[in-house]
């Protein structure tokens, strides 16, 4: 792959995105070739709770020139909050995985259906086959699908609007999901030879304690890594995950979470290096 003698903190990695495989608009191929044309020298495909898009991602990186490691962004409850974890350099055949993947998207088409009904309970028609044609799959129907349909017929405006009035916890389109459990997640991950790594931690309404409690739990079911840098944080939550990540030993983790190019905040290839003082995922990957 590369000289052993670069530098890792420089090297250009993008290691969580979406394709159409789910929540995301382009295909494996597409994601692919917009990663190496910004500057993406190491990539991994990490649809939520499904496979489906790997070997298309594998096949297109190979042919660009590009690095690449298997993922997957799995959806977690844990203490009545919805984490994402992320699985890196995972082989995305292991049957153990790909069962809990299944068995994680299950609940998908009945959680839509009742989202549909409560939109409709307030005056919204059709939001169940809107977002339904938008996702192809009723398996894979996310609130993402839910929101664009929103946006299209006019609704809202805005991506951020949309969640924020219509589909989290307290709004009318909100239904709670039961999704993995942490240790499922994490057994799954490294099952199938991968290293699991919390997605975003800034995202999640948790206190301080919870936090500390969410990550020594992570810690000790064997997840190794930490996103410090991602599209989903303020420059302030880079220091603070830096922080996060060295006070559990974490190796960190970077990727743009990008999913459309007129939605995602953050273009591939974009984001800050990671922090000097912490150890990159990918160190021992090359
Ligand atoms: P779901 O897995 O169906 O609950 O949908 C979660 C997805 O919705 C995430 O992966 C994001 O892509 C998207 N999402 C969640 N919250 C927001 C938000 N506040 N703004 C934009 N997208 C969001
Ligand atoms: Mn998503
Ligand atoms: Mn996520
Ligand atoms: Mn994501």
């Amino acid at each position: 792959m590369q000289p052993h003698s670069f530098d890792l903190h420089q090297l250009n990695a993008d290691l969580h995105c979406h394709s159409f495989v789910s929540d995301g608009t382009l295909s494996p191929s597409e994601v692919a070739a917009r990663a190496a044309q910004h500057g993406v020298q190491l990539w991994s495909l990490t649809d939520h709770d499904e496979l489906a898009g790997q070997a298309e991602a594998s096949r297109a990186a190979r042919e660009l020139g590009l690095s690449y490691v298997g993922g997957v962004e799995i959806s977690v409850t844990w203490a009545h909050e919805t984490i994402h974890v992320v699985g890196l350099r995972i082989d995305s055949l292991n049957s153990a995985l790909v069962a809990g993947l299944a068995k994680t998207r299950c609940g998908r088409e009945r959680r839509a259906r009742e989202i549909g009904e409560r939109l409709g309970a307030i005056g919204i028609e059709g939001a169940y086959a809107g977002a339904l044609a938008r996702a192809g799959n009723p398996d894979l129907i996310s609130r993402t699908h839910f929101a664009r349909f929103l946006m299209e017929t006019g609704v809202c405006s805005d991506m951020q609007e949309v969640f924020a009035k219509y589909l989290v916890a307290g709004k009318p389109g909100y239904v709670p999901m039961r999704w993995a459990g942490l240790d499922e997640a994490v057994n799954w991950i490294t099952g199938a030879g991968g290293v699991a790594v919390i997605a975003h931690p800034g995202r999640y309404a948790l206190s301080a304690n919870e936090m500390d409690a969410l990550l020594g739990e992570f810690k000790d079911h064997g997840g190794v890594g930490l996103e410090v840098i991602t599209g989903s944080h303020t420059p302030n939550q880079y220091r603070e995950y830096e922080e996060v990540a060295k006070r559990f030993g974490f190796l960190a983790s970077r990727g743009s979470d990008f999913h459309d190019p007129v939605e995602s905040r953050v273009e591939f290839g974009s984001l800050p290096a990671l922090p000097r003082s912490l150890v990159p995922i990918w160190h021992d990957w090359f």
